[in-house]
């Protein structure tokens, strides 16, 4: 299978229900390439990233989307971040002060430990919109996720992940309000379907999408999977979104966070190393400011003369 990078929106021509799936390839392969995680680190971030990208697909925003996993467990901080333009970028920050070096606990519950998972959306004007907060429970991260959709009173929702060291992938389904499909492509009737009939409808698809299996998820198009799953509904697929592996962090981001640390922290820094060098946990990419820009940093009148002559 060829690496795709797609966010896919597909919909019931019948019933008032609608899906999505995502694939992370190359994009997953960049998110992860600087570090060294356990398997299990690994892809549970992977699920968390392409869970991201698909609650995001299910709200109308400008801005970024976070969803993150803290807790006390060999797991402090889990952390996946999508834009509404389907940039994302993740990362997990973790103790190696587990019983046995290199074995991590599989149960998220226990590799999170006590926790929550909180989603919040931080729109482009600088507002925070804050979406929700659960208890990190199960297995699987999606188990979690399920709650959150059942806590958080948004529409019945049921998403399905799988990660691995190759791609990150998943699909969600989720229940529209309203008792109308779409109707047939190319018509205008949208007919009105009784509410027992979505209903028996939207437990039909669940239990078909719990049959979808992590290799199909990974290996079949999104095509093939849908016709393999719902083969007796008329399911409309859309154009894919392409997805991507964005860092945003800058230079003047960095500057901000050193101002925040302080002058005489930063300089300290600075007098024992030289230079001070600042590398994002997301990306890995160093930003180093030396004797001028430091000056520059606390100092912006002076320092604009500084790198001149001297009077
Ligand atoms: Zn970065």
């Amino acid at each position: 299978m060829h690496d795709r990078d797609t966010l896919h929106r597909f919909m019931f021509e019948h019933y008032p229900i609608r899906g999505h799936l995502v694939h992370l390839d190359a994009s997953w392969r960049a998110l992860v390439e600087h570090r060294e995680y356990a398997e299990v680190i690994r892809n549970t971030l992977g699920e968390a990233a392409a869970a991201s990208l698909l609650l995001a697909a299910t709200i109308k925003f400008d801005g970024v989307l976070s969803l993150q996993l803290q807790g006390a467990g060999p797991i402090h901080l889990m952390l996946a971040q999508c834009t509404s333009g389907l940039g994302i970028r993740g990362l997990a920050r973790y103790t190696d002060n587990v019983e046995h070096p290199g074995t991590f606990p599989t149960r998220v519950a226990d590799l999170i430990g006590p926790g929550n998972l909180t989603v919040t959306l931080e729109t482009d004007d600088g507002a925070q919109r804050y979406q929700g907060i659960v208890p990190i429970t199960g297995e699987r991260l999606a188990e979690s996720l399920q709650i959150y959709f059942e806590n958080s009173e948004q529409l019945p929702t049921r998403l399905w992940l799988h990660a691995d060291a190759h791609g990150a992938s998943g699909m969600l389904l989720q229940r529209l309000p309203g008792q109308f499909g779409v109707g047939a492509a190319g018509t205008d009737a949208a007919m009105p379907v009784d509410v027992a009939a979505i209903d028996d409808a939207w437990r039909r698809v669940q239990l078909i999408g719990a049959t979808l299996t992590p290799a199909e998820l990974h290996s079949l198009s999104d095509a093939e999977i849908l016709r393999r799953l719902f083969n007796e509904d008329d399911v409309r697929l859309y154009e894919p979104s392409p997805v991507y592996f964005r860092c945003r962090c800058s230079r003047e981001r960095v500057s901000g966070m050193l101002q925040g640390l302080g002058e005489k922290e930063t300089r300290s820094v600075l007098a024992e190393r030289g230079e001070v060098e600042v590398r994002c946990d997301f990306c890995n990419r160093a930003y180093v400011f030396d004797a001028v820009d430091v000056e520059q940093l606390f100092n912006p009148g002076v320092a604009s003369d500084a790198g001149g002559s001297v009077h």
